[in-house]
C-alpha cells in the first residue's frame, strides 16, 4: 500500500525540486534553525504565549492566626488573616493576574463543616472586606467542606466513615450561595461529588444568582502531589483518604465522562488537577471539549518540588517555572492556577 506523504515532507519535496544546490554541498533544505536565530525571531514565531491575565493565584485566608504566617512546606506562600486579604488581592490586580482563588482556614470545625456556609465564616468575611474596599478584580472561591470538617473529609460521613454523596450536595450548594451573597464573582466546587455542579447551579439560580459562573474542578485526581496544600490549608483527612471520590490516576477516559457530566450540569469552566502528571488529560480535554475554557491546577507538590530544588541550586527556578507553565498552555489549558503567579507576572513584565 502506498503511504500518503505527510504535508511537511511533501512541501520539503517541492522545495528540493525547485532549488538548485551547489555541487557537493550539504543536502539540507529545511533549515528550522533560521527562525531560532535571535530572541526576536523566536518570539515572533512562538506558538504558545504566557500572559498574567490567564493566571489565577490561590490565597489562603486564616481565622486561626492574627499575623501573616509562612507555610513551611511551600516557601513564599502565606496564610493571610482576613484583614490582610485586601492587600494581597491588590498586589495581584496590580500585577495583571486574572483572578484570585480563596481558600478558608476556619477557627472552628465540626462534623458538618458548618463554618463553610456561615454568614460570618472566614471566606464570607474576606469577601465582604474586599467588596467594601471596592476591589474590582475577579474573586473566585473554593467550595468544599474538607477545611471545615473536624474529620477533614470533603463531605458528610456515614457511620462507617464513608463520604455521603447526596446529603453533601446541599451543604456545598449552601456554601456556594453564601459565598456569592458575600461577593464572590465565581465559585469553584472541588469536592468531586457526583451532581455537585448541578446542585450548585440550581441553588444559585434559585437565589437570584443565575449570572454567576461555576469553575468546576471537574477532573480532580486522588494525587500525592497535594501534600503541601494540606499543610497550608490544614485540611488533611484525620483517617482514610479521598480515593472514594477523587479520580484514580490510572484513568484518562473516565476524565472525559467527568467533564461531560459537569458540562451538562452547567459548568462554565472545566479544570484538570494536578497538572504535570496529567498533561495528556489536559490535551485530551482540549480536543474533546474544544469550546469550553479549560483551567489546569499547578498544585502545591509541583510548586514545592521546584522551590526545594531551586533552594539547593539544582535548577533555575524562573526558567523551570516558565517552561512548565508554557507546557500547560501548549497542552491546551487557557487558565493556570499557580502559586508562582506573582513571580511569573513579574518575570513576564520585566522580560
Ligand atoms: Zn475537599
Amino acid at each position: 500500500m502506498k503511504r500518503k506523504c505527510p504535508p511537511y515532507i511533501y512541501s520539503g519535496c517541492i522545495l528540493q525540486r525547485g532549488m538548485s544546490r551547489e555541487k557537493g554541498g550539504p543536502s539540507v533544505y529545511a533549515r528550522y534553525r533560521r527562525l531560532r536565530r535571535t530572541p526576536a525571531l523566536r518570539r515572533l514565531v512562538s506558538e504558545t504565549r504566557l500572559d498574567a491575565s490567564g493566571l489565577i493565584y490561590p490565597v489562603f485566608v486564616t481565622e486561626r492566626e492574627t499575623e501573616p504566617t509562612k507555610v513551611a512546606s511551600m516557601p513564599g506562600v502565606m496564610r493571610w488573616p482576613v484583614a490582610e486579604v485586601v492587600g494581597v488581592a491588590g498586589k495581584c490586580e496590580e500585577a495583571g493576574i486574572g483572578a484570585i482563588l480563596l481558600f478558608g482556614i476556619p477557627s472552628q470545625k465540626d462534623a458538618e463543616g458548618s463554618q463553610a456556609s456561615a454568614e460570618d465564616g472566614v471566606i464570607q468575611r474576606a469577601l465582604r472586606e474586599l467588596r467594601s474596599c471596592g476591589y474590582s478584580g475577579v474573586v473566585i472561591t473554593d467550595v468544599c467542606l474538607c477545611e471545615y470538617t473536624d474529620h477533614g473529609h470533603c463531605g458528610l460521613l456515614d457511620d462507617a466513615g464513608m463520604v455521603l454523596n447526596d446529603p453533601t450536595l446541599r451543604r456545598l450548594a449552601d456554601t456556594a450561595v453564601s459565598h456569592v451573597r458575600a461577593g464572590a464573582d465565581m465559585v469553584a466546587p472541588s469536592a468531586m461529588m457526583d451532581g455537585m455542579v448541578g446542585a450548585i447551579r440550581e441553588a444559585l439560580d434559585g437565589a437570584g444568582f443565575a449570572h454567576v459562573p461555576i469553575l468546576s474542578y471537574s477532573v480532580k485526581y486522588a494525587s500525592a502531589f497535594y501534600g503541601p496544600f494540606r499543610d497550608a490549608a490544614d485540611g488533611a483527612p484525620r483517617f482514610g483518604d479521598r480515593r472514594s471520590h477523587q479520580m484514580n490516576p490510572a484513568n484518562g477516559r473516565e476524565a472525559m465522562l467527568e467533564h461531560e457530566a459537569d458540562i451538562i450540569e452547567g459548568a462554565d469552566i472545566l479544570m484538570v488537577k494536578p497538572g504535570l502528571a496529567y498533561l495528556d488529560v489536559v490535551r485530551r480535554t482540549r480536543e474533546e471539549f474544544p469550546n469550553h475554557p479549560l483551567a489546569v491546577y499547578n498544585v502545591s507538590g509541583e510548586y514545592s518540588m521546584v522551590k526545594a530544588a531551586a533552594a539547593n541550586g539544582w535548577i533555575d527556578e524562573r526558567a523551570v517555572v516558565l517552561e512548565t507553565l508554557t507546557g500547560f498552555r501548549r497542552a491546551g489549558a487557557d487558565l493556570i492556577l499557580t502559586y508562582h503567579a506573582l513571580d511569573v507576572a513579574r518575570w513576564l513584565r520585566d522580560g
